[in-house]
């Protein structure tokens, strides 16, 4: 960010007393109190619980260039102490942080790229960048900040003299994708697929039209590029979106298709690409079929700006997943996947179908966790990973959370009777797991995020 406080006030339409420091131009943006450094623009925001109002003065006094507010952050006698403390205020400090993100990139130099979908966007958006930093520098959202906090700060964080900016938008409710976009104004959108996620939270239209709504914001002269595996995807892509490219890993007929050539040591795989009418093998980090969907659409996205086939392979093969997705090590006898970030019946049966693909016969145990924000659909959907888990024949299933009934209803309709094990905690599971006397072979970990199912991988490492 280049703006000192006086242009950002005018850009935010914002009222308030600058005491002096009209040309200050801050050296960023903070919205956690415990982080702010020297300089930084604070922004109060009230959370579910904690108020950034009522840090104001402590961040001043930390160093803070300026706080932005919905209402004086201090009493009338600190106000009178205070008078050159700059403070701005808005009606709404969320939207405020997102109006200053749109200015910051509407000034940036960098081509940006949004991403979004169901499940792998931040997969995506890491190799995505990864792929681009070899033509120059790229910035992306750190880890996953990907809400209407987290985005603005990340594109805030940026010089805007980056090359690429690579950004993945999550929702959970109806006017999170209109938010969201209209901050980033993408040049490329990309939808990587639609599932059931966040059920709860977002209205009665269909995961694909909200997801497809990140379309609506291209910025002018851009570009969509969404898979063409999801029909109803599809169908709300066409009425969001002039100029449409369209990816898959099920129909070799669409212009960027891929699909899983097999494994490729462990926790990799090689997968056989065709961007048009080039052809080319690449390696990534992660096996299974499911794993071609994020390799079309990182290989088609960089295609699209401009890298030529031997870069978007060599950027595959050399890039790196984040923690906690689809971490592939082995101890002693055992393969461990670590994929307890998060789960949603997309993600969920997509791995417990890879893990089973690529046990070469071994025994498989999966630990799984109950996923969450499903709404009404929740008792159907975990009947469903039951099915996907019975499929899998494995040698036993552990399970945390709710809906194991559920679950069980699935595994039984599939014909498996195998040991299913309720388990509370790491204590436990591992005692159950020592008593069923498995001694080798393949076990993936995986729950939605309060779970904590990093808890009993960590636990079963430090065992083995
Ligand atoms: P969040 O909504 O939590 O931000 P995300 O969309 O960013 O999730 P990732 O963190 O990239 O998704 O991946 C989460 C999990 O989804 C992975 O660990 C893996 O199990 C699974 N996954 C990754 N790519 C795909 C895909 N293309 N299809 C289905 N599941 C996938
Ligand atoms: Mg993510």
């Amino acid at each position: 960010m280049r703006m000192n406080l006086e242009q950002i006030r005018d850009a935010l339409g914002a009222v308030g007393t600058l005491g002096g420091a009209d040309m200050t131009v801050p050296s960023g943006v903070q919205t956690d109190s415990r982080c702010v450094r020297d300089g930084e623009l604070f922004f109060c925001i009230s959370g579910e619980r904690f108020d950034g109002h009522t840090f104001a003065a402590e961040v001043l006094e930390k160093g803070a260039c300026a706080v932005v507010a919905e209402r004086p952050p201090f009493s009338m006698d600190e106000m009178q102490d205070r008078q050159d403390r700059p403070v701005l205020i808005v009606p709404d400090t969320v939207a405020a942080l997102g109006r200053l993100a749109l200015h910051h990139r509407m000034g940036a130099s960098a081509v940006v790229t949004g991403i979004t979908g169901t499940a792998g966007k931040t997969t995506v958006k890491e190799l995505l960048a990864h792929v681009l930093s070899v033509r120059g520098a790229t910035a992306r959202n750190h880890l996953n900040r990907n809400n209407q906090i987290g985005l603005p700060l990340s594109m805030l964080a940026a010089t805007g003299d980056e090359r690429f900016w690579v950004m993945e938008a999550g929702i959970s409710q109806a006017a999170d994708m209109d938010e969201l976009g209209s901050v980033l104004r993408p040049d490329l959108a990309v939808v990587l697929n639609v599932g059931q996620g966040h059920l709860s939270g977002l209205g009665d239209k269909g995961v694909a039209h909200y997801k497809a709504r990140l379309l609506k914001h291209i910025a002018r002269g851009g570009v969509g590029l969404v898979s063409a595996d999801y029909p109803d995807l599809l169908a709300e892509a066409r009425k969001n979106c002039g100029e449409l490219r369209l990816f898959s890993a099920v129909d070799p007929a669409v212009p960027y298709f891929c699909e899983y050539a097999g494994p490729a040591g462990e926790g990799r795989g090689l997968y056989r690409v065709r961007l048009e009418s080039r052809e080319f093998e690449t390696e990534a980090p992660f096996r299974g079929a499911y794993g071609a969907e994020n390799v079309i659409a990182v290989a088609a996205a960089a295609h699209i700006l401009g890298l030529t086939s031997a870069e978007i392979a060599e950027g595959l093969r050399t890039a790196e997943l984040p923690q906690q997705r689809f971490n592939c090590r082995r101890y002693g006898r055992w393969l461990v996947i670590d994929d307890t970030y998060n789960a949603n019946p997309l993600s969920a049966g997509r791995m417990v179908e890879s893990t089973a693909e690529n046990a070469c016969g071994e025994p498989v145990v999966f630990v799984m966790g109950e996923m969450l924000e499903l709404g009404e659909a929740a008792a159907q959907a975990h009947t469903e990973l039951g099915r996907a888990l019975g499929r899998a024949c494995p040698a036993a299933v552990f399970w945390k959370g709710g809906h194991g009934g559920h679950v069980q209803e699935g595994l039984h309709a599939e014909g498996w009777n195998g040991p299913f094990v309720p388990v509370a905690d790491a204590g436990a599971f591992l005692r159950a797991f020592g008593a069923l006397g498995i001694a080798s072979g393949t076990v993936l970990f995986k729950g939605s995020r309060s779970n904590r199912l990093e808890t009993f991988a960590e636990a079963f490492c430090s065992a083995v």
